[in-house]
């Protein structure tokens, strides 16, 4: 499969812009680029960017908590034989050993720099998420620990005397010389483009939740890293892997946010527009079962009672402990004049983590020679088929991590060298008629809810590649001048991979379900999808 890109998405010459060089380049403000960007020695130079503030990220938003084994009648082989089971298959035990074995020590970590966990006692206090056989999952006021981790991460960046961050400013493409990567090609609307050098560079820019037009993802969330990279000629694996999060507040006209996992750990009911609790009727572990399982409940039920979404419940627990326990939910439903201690809350299935992403080894290197990844951009073997709830927080402070300290190893070897390399893009001319980019985005976000969702069929498919196709021919042949246009075109890229994975899957295994092969086929697909473009097979 090679979707039909041009390998650099805009127009560029070294004599036509400004020029800037650093020893390690971070893309992405995120929980994995921020500690990637902590883990480099401080005597080397490390450049962050990011598209939006550094607060729009799915970091930022990340609710439930953070899952490590941090009480004593909890054991490592419990926390990763969970993550395994979730994950049908698709694992690579040894990267859920290395992120599960030091998950508490990055946690710890974050308490040192001040992180406020919720404390039971003198003791983190720990909840349980689906899929979990123990409570393990450390929490932050209440439910915004993503807000709290990323408030001390970016304390420390700011008083690290070695790293700038650029942000408003889009990654466009990644440089390549030879098939090495030698920085990226930004883009701000104060200084238009800039060719950054970057002895390594660290590509740490997230998921694509907002690929799909139900998803708890921010608008930062469009897959751009993925097909930075795969335009890189990095392989890109487990497309069709993208979990969908069971319970998104559905309120036509509101956001669609996430109400938490966590809700049901502390013992809220799904009920459908009857008020009959569903979940036993799919799975003994009821509301507990991992997220694959109730989506899928959640669709089956919502068509069995001719309804756009089923119900949370909290009514029966103690109203005080919920407000306390859940009080940005409660804020968030209370504006849509719903009081979750009273009422029930209409939710439904949304995309929420991307399991496939850049394929990377333990330490985040990637085939692409100074090209790193780490966090929800990359497949690292994790999550295999199916993320267990909170392992996505952890996995961005261990790949960080790593990627920051392997990065930072080999940029230390390398010489400073402050020239410019010849690379151009002498792109084709703009075509003058003007595309309506919102109405296209918008298309490619319904149909791929439509055909390549919760579940997905050969037909669906087939219409929803048809359609990429057509789009890709138009949109990815034009030149745009703005992250809009930009994003648009990494959209299509990444939806047409996924596709494909989906199309060549012909089982049901994780998150990835086809109705028209329900069952798992581990004679044929025990194993991975991967993707890439040689150098040179740009158009
Ligand atoms: C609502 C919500 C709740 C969640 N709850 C939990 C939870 O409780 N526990 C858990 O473990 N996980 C949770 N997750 C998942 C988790 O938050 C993410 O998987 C994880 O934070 C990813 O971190 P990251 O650093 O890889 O990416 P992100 O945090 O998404 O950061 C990506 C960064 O890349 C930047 N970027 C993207 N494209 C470009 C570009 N072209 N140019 C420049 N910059 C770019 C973005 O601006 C952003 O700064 C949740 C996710 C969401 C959306």
């Amino acid at each position: 499969m090679h979707v039909p890109t041009p390998r650099y998405l805009a127009a560029f010459h070294p004599k036509r812009v400004p020029h800037f060089f650093t020893d390690v380049l971070v893309i992405g403000g995120g929980l994995a680029g921020l500690r990637a960007a902590l883990a480099v020695e401080p005597s080397l130079s490390v450049l962050i960017i990011t598209k939006d503030g550094l607060q729009q990220s799915n970091s930022s938003y990340a609710q439930g908590g953070i899952a490590a084994v941090l009480s004593p009648e909890d054991r490592f082989e419990d926390h990763i034989a969970d993550t395994l089971e979730a994950g049908g298959s698709l694992c690579e035990p040894k990267v859920v050993e290395q992120v599960i074995h030091e998950a508490p020590k990055r946690i710890h970590e974050l308490i040192d720099w001040g992180a406020n966990f919720d404390m039971s006692g003198d003791r983190v206090a720990l909840t349980r998420e689906g899929g979990h056989g123990h409570n393990r999952i450390a929490h932050a006021m209440g439910d915004a620990t993503g807000r709290e981790i990323i408030r001390v991460v970016m304390q420390q960046i700011a008083v690290s005397q070695n790293t700038e961050v650029w942000d408003n400013t889009f990654t466009i493409d990644l440089l390549t010389l030879k098939g090495a990567c030698r920085g990226a090609l930004v883009w701000n609307g104060q200084h238009g483009k800039t060719m950054v050098w970057a002895k390594q560079t660290i590509l740490a820019s997230g998921g694509a939740g907002q690929l799909y037009r139900e998803t708890t993802n921010p608008d930062v969330a469009t897959g751009d890293g993925m097909a930075l990279a795969y335009r890189a000629g990095a392989e890109l694996t487990d497309l069709e892997f993208m979990q969908f999060h069971p319970t998104v507040l559905y309120i036509p006209g509101g956001g669609r946010k996430l109400i938490s996992e966590a809700t049901r750990g502390e013992g809220a009911w799904l009920v459908d527009r009857n008020g009959h609790r569903f979940m036993a009727d799919y799975d003994p572990r009821g509301e507990l079962a991992p997220r694959d399982i109730v989506s899928n409940a959640i669709v089956s039920q919502m068509e069995k009672t001719r309804h756009p979404n089923v119900y949370l419940d909290m009514t029966h627990l103690d109203a005080e402990k919920v407000v306390e326990r859940f009080p940005g939910i409660a804020a968030m439903c209370r504006e849509f004049d719903l009081d979750i201690t009273r009422d029930r809350i209409p939710v439904r299935p949304g995309a929420h983590y991307m399991m496939g992403g850049v394929r990377v080894d333990l330490d985040g290197r990637t085939n692409v020679p100074g090209l790193w990844a780490a966090g929800e951009v990359t497949a690292s073997g994790l999550h295999g088929a199916n993320r267990l709830a909170s392992n996505s927080l952890s996995e961005a402070l261990v790949y960080g991590t790593h990627a920051g300290k392997e990065a930072s190893r080999v940029a230390t070897e390398m010489q400073d060298n402050y020239s410019a390399l010849m690379l151009e893009n002498a792109r084709l001319e703009p075509v003058s008629e003007s595309l309506n980019l919102a109405d296209i985005r918008n298309s490619v976000k319904s149909l791929m809810w439509r055909s390549v969702g919760v579940r997905r069929d050969a037909e669906g498919l087939r219409e929803a590649a048809e359609n990429i196709d057509r789009w890709c021919r138009y949109v990815l042949a034009r030149q745009f001048f703005d992250p809009t246009g930009w994003e648009l075109q990494n959209m299509l890229c990444v939806t047409r991979l996924m596709i494909e994975a989906a199309v060549l899957r012909e089982e049901s295994r994780g998150s990835h379900v086809r109705t028209d092969f329900p069952k798992q086929d581990d004679a044929n697909w025990n194993r991975h999808t991967t993707f890439s473009m040689e150098e040179g097979e740009g158009s």
